[in-house]
């Protein structure tokens, strides 16, 4: 009896944060161990299946770059990055959208419906959601300290979001999963940071929370512990001091920006953790990083 009594104090717990979340989206980056490791993807889809039945709207925005990568090698192509971003040629792009907006996320979906969701697919050109130009990236070579402009092909950032064909979707309660794909001026198409565009889409829909899944407990110090709470001008200094590199630096980006959109909270969360969604969103401790702007 005991042991009954306890799991509906546990759901009690709970009630404050469902009456506050009820009806809200929330935007998730998935990528990582969570999108790779079994018994990590049934706990993701448990969680998003879990938030949408009780009226949490969820938003999937994923990445897969080592699956691009794997590709690339297999059919003879070598990956090529710069400062953590994938150099992109034309065939590379068509390498990028099979297998993001193709294998990967129908594998998505897959797994959300046979949980007990409704999913449905989407690359950023779906709908026109995601607009996007070319993006040029500065390159320096730290023994130099040599800066200078590098053509990355086709990689894109956002320049503008047209998030209806989400409203819709949500509307009759499907769960909308989302390639990080966009289209340029010209239709041509532009393959684009997943955080970043996890963070337009959030900051288009007015999203309660921006919740990024990576595969470290969160934003580390010098000294590797984690940092829970982060501002604007602490990062800044964490970026200049070089506390902050590589793939962490578009995620803290990511997170400003949808703040400055309106965002309430964003947070990087160690998705290696099971059920990390439901700890983050339900517990007072959360998960990871919070950053506030
Ligand atoms: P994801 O697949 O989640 O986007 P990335 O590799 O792009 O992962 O970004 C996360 C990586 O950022 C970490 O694995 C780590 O190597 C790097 N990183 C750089 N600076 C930090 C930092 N201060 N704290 C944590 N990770 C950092
Ligand atoms: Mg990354």
């Amino acid at each position: 009896m005991e042991e009954i009594i306890k799991k509906a104090e546990i759901l009690i717990d709970a009630l404050p944060y469902i009456r506050n979340f009820y009806g809200k989206t929330f935007v998730v980056k998935y990528g990582g161990a969570a999108q790779t490791q079994d018994d990590l993807k049934e706990s993701f889809a448990k969680d998003i299946v879990m938030l949408n039945f009780i009226g949490i709207r969820t938003v999937i925005v994923h990445g897969g770059g080592p699956r691009i990568s794997a590709t690339m090698q297999k059919m003879g192509k070598k990956p090529e990055f710069v400062h953590g971003q994938r150099v992109t040629d034309r065939e590379t792009m068509e390498i990028v959208e099979m297998v993001l907006g193709g294998l990967v996320n129908k594998e998505i979906v897959a797994l959300i419906n046979k949980t007990g969701g409704k999913a449905v697919g989407l690359s950023g050109k779906d709908g026109g959601l995601i607009a996007a130009r070319k993006k040029m990236v500065r390159k320096i070579t730290p023994e130099t300290g040599v800066s200078e402009i590098v053509d990355m092909g086709l990689v894109g950032e956002v320049t503008a979001v047209a998030p209806a064909v989400i409203g819709s979707l949500q509307r009759d309660g499907f769960i909308p999963v989302i390639s990080p794909i966009g289209a340029g001026p010209n239709g041509e198409t532009l393959n684009i940071n997943a955080d970043l565009v996890a963070a337009a889409i959030a900051g288009a829909l007015e999203a309660e929370k921006l919740i990024l899944l990576t595969d470290v407990p969160g934003l580390l110090d010098k000294k590797g512990s984690v940092m829970s709470t982060l501002t604007k001008a602490r990062i800044n200094r964490l970026i200049k001091n070089g506390t902050i590199t590589g793939g962490m630096l578009p995620k803290v980006s990511a997170c400003l920006e949808a703040v400055s959109a309106g965002v309430s909270k964003t947070h990087i969360v160690d998705g290696r953790i099971p059920h990390c969604l439901l700890l983050e969103i339900f517990t007072k401790e959360g998960v990871g990083t919070e950053i506030v702007g």
